[in-house]
Order: structure tokens, then C-alpha cells, then sequence
């Protein structure tokens, strides 16, 4: 099976798409900077263009079995979400699913599956544990995520398998950990705000394999929480970052301030969480290989 991987040279995309190449997938990298892609990934990848996708290019590469993922996004953590930002965040989503959506139209009846990148942002600033079957929030970012995962409803009309991975932060070396790293690093590590909002968290290495499951498991479907088992605050989680750096986790960031310096980014990403449990992935089988925090953290930073 082909597996065809949007946002390519992104955080999450750089990974999934040396992880797909090394078991002897072929892999296709699609981005905006494909020489890039070219400099990054080694030469059995195919790299394209993203923007030069037309309709005769993806009939082409549809042309047999495929995995699109889907993991064009403009960061939630790159700018302070004024209302240009936040239009950039809901169009390079939705403008992304919209052109895929239509690839996938063209060459109907295939086998062919869609892994859309999602995230446990759906269930909003949640104190209980949440599970695939839970309500969605009503803040900007859990009305994005709805808007997002909605896209590509009608795939299923023409039997276009399709997984929508609600992802908790992803712990790699690159990503949201090395942005945290810095202030342990300066001995002002701790807890955002209360440290009490949920802290839903995946190693890299497990998104990759669960993706591959859902790849050789055709009768896998619909909506899966990709986070791990452990359920943590952003408190547990600031201490285990602690421990492994060998660092103090002392020092809060005050809710006031992270409000004022980042206005609703700090509302709705920093100061929320959510405790979400990996249901599905957990009923189809899927083994974690890092179900512990700290056994993560251990490894990316070792
Ligand atoms: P990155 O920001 O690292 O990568 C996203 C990639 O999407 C970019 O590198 C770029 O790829 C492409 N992209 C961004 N904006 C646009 C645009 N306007 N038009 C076309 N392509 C664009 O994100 P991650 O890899 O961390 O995450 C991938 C997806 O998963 C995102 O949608 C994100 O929201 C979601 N997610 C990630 C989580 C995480 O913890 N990392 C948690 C929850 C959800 P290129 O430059 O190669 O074209």
C-alpha cells in the first residue's frame, strides 16, 4: 500500500514519513517545499509539491491501494490567535480536507483509506475523563476540531475507509516538548497555571505504530483518541518532565500572566485540558509501547 503524507516536513509528517519508508512502504511527502522535503527525507521518498496537486496528479496517485494522512495545519502555538490567526488556523485545515476530499472523489471504489489528523481539543476544558463517545466542546478550538473531522464526512458516501486520530500532545524531540524544555532547562520549569487541567500526551513512536495498525486493519474506522493510557494533570506532567531533566518543577507560570502575554492561545490550549482514555485503541488491540509518562519522556530525552 502507497501511503501518501500531507504537511510532510512538519513535525509529526518528518516522523511518519522515515517510520512508513523504513518498513518499505512506498511513501509519497507532499509539501509546500518539496526541495526541502527532497533535502530532508532519503531518495526513495517521493516528494511533490502540495500546491501543484491536480486532479490529473492525484488520479495518479490514487491509482491503487492508499493511505492519504492528513496532517496539514497551521500551528496552533505559532501566533497569538487575533482573528486573521484563527482564520489561518480553520483554512489551512478545512481548504486541505476540502482538496483531499475531492482527490478521493475522482478515484472512487478503491482501497483506500484517509488518516485525518485531529485533536482531543474536541472535547474542550473537560475535568472528567472523556472517551471517542463524549460530547465536543464549545470553545473556538473545539468548534475548529468539529468543523475539521465534519470535512470529511461524505468519504464514507463513496467507501473511502476513514480514521479521525484525535491526538493529545505528541512527545518527540522536536515539537511541544522542546518548546517546554527551555524554561527546566533555565531552572523556571513548573506547572501552567493550577497545574490541575488534564495533560492528554503520546510518544511519536506510538502515533506511528497506531497508524500502522489502522492501516492493516480494514475493518478499523471512525473517530480514535490517539493519547496514551496514563492519564496525567499538567502538574504529574511538569514533575516527570522535572525528574528527567534532573531540574526543579517548582516555579508556576501564573494563569494571570500566560492570559495577558497570550490572551485566548492560554485560555483555550495552555490552561485547558482534558482526561482522555484511548478506548478504541485499546479495544482493537493496539499495545503502547510507552504507556508510562516518565518511561516516554526517558527515551526521547536520553
Ligand atoms: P506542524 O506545524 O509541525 O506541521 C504541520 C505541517 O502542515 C507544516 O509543516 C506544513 O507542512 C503544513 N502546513 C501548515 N500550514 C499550511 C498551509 N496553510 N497550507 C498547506 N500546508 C500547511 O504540526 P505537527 O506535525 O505537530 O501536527 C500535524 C497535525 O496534527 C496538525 O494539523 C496539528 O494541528 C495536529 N495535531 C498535532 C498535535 C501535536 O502535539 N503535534 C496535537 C494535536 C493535533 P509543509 O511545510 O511540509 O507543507
Amino acid at each position: 500500500m502507497k501511503i501518501i503524507i500531507t504537511g510532510a516536513t512538519g513535525f509529526i509528517g518528518r516522523y511518519l514519513v522515515l517510520f512508513f519508508s523504513e518498513r518499505k512502504f512506498p511513501v509519497v511527502a507532499l509539501s509546500r517545499n518539496p526541495q526541502k522535503a527532497k533535502n530532508i527525507f532519503p531518495p526513495h521518498v517521493t516528494c511533490l509539491p502540495w500546491k501543484n496537486m491536480d486532479a490529473a496528479s492525484w488520479l495518479d496517485e490514487l491509482d491503487g491501494p492508499a493511505a492519504v494522512i492528513n496532517l496539514i495545519g497551521e500551528n496552533i502555538a505559532g501566533a497569538l490567535w487575533t482573528r486573521s490567526y484563527k482564520q489561518k488556523l480553520r483554512d489551512s485545515r478545512l481548504n486541505s480536507v476540502e482538496t483531499i476530499v475531492q482527490a478521493f472523489q475522482q478515484a472512487p471504489g478503491r482501497d483506500h483509506i484517509l488518516i485525518q489528523a485531529s485533536a482531543v481539543g474536541y472535547y474542550g476544558n473537560v475535568h472528567h475523563k472523556v472517551d471517542e463517545t463524549s460530547p465536543a466542546g464549545s470553545d473556538f478550538l473545539a468548534r475548529l476540531v468539529v468543523e475539521w473531522e465534519n470535512a470529511s464526512k461524505t468519504l464514507e458516501a463513496v467507501g473511502v475507509r476513514r480514521v479521525l486520530a484525535r491526538l493529545g500532545v505528541v512527545l518527540g524531540r522536536e515539537g511541544a516538548l522542546r518548546k517546554m524544555i527551555l524554561p527546566y532547562k533555565l531552572f523556571a520549569g513548573g506547572p501552567l497555571g493550577s497545574g490541575k487541567q488534564g495533560f492528554p500526551w503520546i510518544h511519536i513512536a506510538d502515533v506511528a505504530r497506531a497508524m500502522l495498525l489502522m492501516i492493516e486493519h480494514d475493518e478499523l474506522y471512525g473517530v480514535f483518541n490517539f493519547v496514551a493510557p496514563q492519564t496525567v494533570t499538567q502538574k504529574e506532567f511538569s514533575r516527570a518532565l522535572g525528574k528527567v531533566l534532573h531540574r526543579p518543577a517548582w516555579l508556576p507560570a501564573p494563569a494571570p500572566l500566560l492570559k495577558l502575554l497570550l490572551g485566548e492561545m492560554a485560555r483555550s490550549a495552555l490552561l485547558s485540558g482534558q482526561f482522555v482514555e484511548p478506548k478504541k485503541l485499546l479495544a482493537a488491540g493496539f499495545r503502547f509501547q510507552f504507556p508510562e509518562l516518565k518511561k516516554a519522556l526517558e527515551d526521547i530525552l536520553k
